[in-house]
C-alpha cells in the first residue's frame, strides 16, 4: 500500500506556510514504513530538532482505480479516520530552499500514525467534519473539512490521473492552520467530533 498526502488544502494553513494558493491538489507520498497503528508511541528521530504535528482527516481506498471521474469517486472509499502527518520542519525548510524533494522531511519511518477507521455513512456530510488535536490536555489544532480547498472526490480524481489507486491505500487530506512542534513526553490525543481517535505519546 501507499500513503498519499495532500499539501496545501486549507487556506489558512497555506497562508501560515507563506505558500502560493494551489490551482490543483498538491500531493506527495509516504512509504508504508511510515505507518504507525494502535496508538504505539512516536520516537523522536535523531535527524531533526523540529518535528511538527499536522492533524489530518484520512480515508482508505477500497478498490482499484485510475482516471476516476469526480462523480464516481465516492465509490472508491468507505471509511475515514484521523492521522498525523509528522514533518521534520527543519529538514523540509532546507529542501524547499534548495529546490529539492521533501521526502526526508515527510517520508521517514513512523511519520504517519493513523487511527482506527469509521464507516463514512456514519457522517451526514463528509465536507463538514470537525476534528482537533490536544497536546497534554490543551487543544492546539482544530479543523473542519468544510474548509478544504479540494474535496475528497476532487483529490481522488486528481491523484488517480497520475497514479493507480489500490485497495488499502490511505489518503491524508491536508492539515488546517495551527501546526506546531512536539517534544519528548508529550501526550497527543486527537478527536473526530468528540470521539477519541488517536492517543499516544512522544518518546
Ligand atoms: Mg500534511
Amino acid at each position: 500500500m501507499k500513503i498519499i498526502c495532500i499539501g496545501r488544502n486549507y487556506l489558512d494553513h497555506v497562508k501560515e506556510m507563506s505558500s502560493p494558493l494551489p490551482q490543483d491538489p498538491v500531493f506527495f507520498l509516504k512509504p508504508d514504513t511510515a505507518l504507525v497503528k494502535n496508538n504505539k508511541p512516536f520516537y523522536y528521530p535523531h535527524f531533526s530538532a523540529e518535528i511538527h504535528y499536522e492533524t489530518e482527516i484520512i480515508f482508505k481506498i477500497c478498490k482499484v482505480g485510475k482516471n476516476i471521474q469526480e462523480k464516481f469517486a465516492h465509490r472508491y472509499f468507505e471509511e475515514i479516520g484521523l492521522g498525523i502527518d509528522f514533518t521534520a520542519r527543519d529538514l523540509q525548510r532546507k529542501c524547499i530552499e534548495k529546490g529539492l524533494p521533501w521526502e526526508i522531511s515527510k517520508g521517514f519511518d513512523n511519520s504517519a500514525p493513523v487511527s482506527k477507521f469509521i464507516k463514512k455513512d456514519k457522517f451526514s456530510d463528509l465536507q463538514n467534519i470537525s476534528f482537533r488535536l490536544d497536546i497534554n490536555g490543551k487543544s492546539v489544532q482544530m479543523g473542519n473539512t468544510k474548509d478544504m480547498i479540494f474535496t475528497f472526490p476532487r483529490l481522488i480524481s486528481h491523484v488517480s490521473q497520475f497514479i493507480t489507486l489500490q485497495t488499502g491505500d490511505i489518503f491524508f487530506t491536508g492539515t488546517p492552520v495551527g501546526v506546531g512542534p512536539v517534544k519528548i513526553s508529550d501526550q497527543l490525543r486527537a478527536y473526530i467530533k468528540d470521539e477519541l481517535m488517536l492517543d499516544f505519546r512522544i518518546k
